[in-house]
């Protein structure tokens, strides 16, 4: 399948996208995560993205873009793509239009999480992520603790707070996807392709996705 998933930070895009890829082979595209890496990696991407990331604020679209292209051609994604963090702005999104239409394909849809902001709070304070870039297995303090230590359940890196993740940080991003992301679903609901999802269950997200698609 090709969709996109929207939704506020902490809603919940990674980890249904994480579940979708075990339906059908599709691979989740996370520029959150690509860009982490690359931070990570001290390349000239990460040197690039690095301050607008620590901040909260949106990395400029056309650096997006780049990646987005070069990514979307690799062969892996041939099954389809879950993209999940983009695209964030409409600039991004008319982009992605031309870009499918370039290269001859559709979008399935565009998935709404739809979660009330003090889930999306307080799922934010809470979050841990591992942090070896190979694994980002996400965990939470209260519904899905690290091990007794601190560390991760899969490859025992310590699960730590993402350097986004104060409560400042927090706050620029969210007013940030309240400016400048919020008004794709407007734009979506306008193609035709917007599916609503209000439920907080992510097997449940994710099978009512599978539902749409299908249809
Ligand atoms: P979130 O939990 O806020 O959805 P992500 O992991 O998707 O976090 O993204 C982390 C940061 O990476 C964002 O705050 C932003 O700085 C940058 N970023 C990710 N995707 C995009 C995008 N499509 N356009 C611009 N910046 C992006
Ligand atoms: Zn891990």
């Amino acid at each position: 399948m090709r969709i996109v998933l929207l939704g506020a930070p902490g809603a919940g895009k990674g980890t249904v996208a994480k579940l979708l890829t075990e339906f059908d082979g599709s691979v989740q595209i996370s520029t959150g995560d690509i860009l982490r890496n690359a931070v990570k990696a001290g390349n000239e991407l990460g040197k690039k993205a690095k301050g607008y990331m620590e901040r909260g604020e949106l990395v400029p679209d056309d650096l997006i873009m780049d990646i987005m292209e070069a990514r979307m051609k690799d062969p892996d994604c041939q099954k389809g793509f879950l993209l999940d963090g983009f695209p964030r702005t409409i600039p991004q999104a008319e982009a992605l239009k031309k870009l499918f239409e370039k290269i001859g394909m559709k979008l399935d849809a565009a998935i709404n999480l739809d979660v009330p902001t003090d889930v999306i709070l307080d799922r934010l304070t809470t979050r841990r992520t591992c942090s070896n870039s190979d694994c980002q297995e996400i965990y939470n303090v209260k519904s899905k603790p690290p091990k007794a230590d601190g560390t991760c359940f899969k490859c025992g890196s310590p699960a730590v707070q993402r350097a986004d993740e104060t409560e400042e940080a927090i706050k620029q991003r969210l007013t940030t996807y309240n400016e400048k992301t919020s008004p794709l679903i407007d734009f979506y609901k306008k193609e035709g392709l917007l599916v609503i999802v209000k439920s907080l269950d992510s097997k449940e997200i994710a099978n009512e996705i599978i539902k749409a698609v299908k249809k």
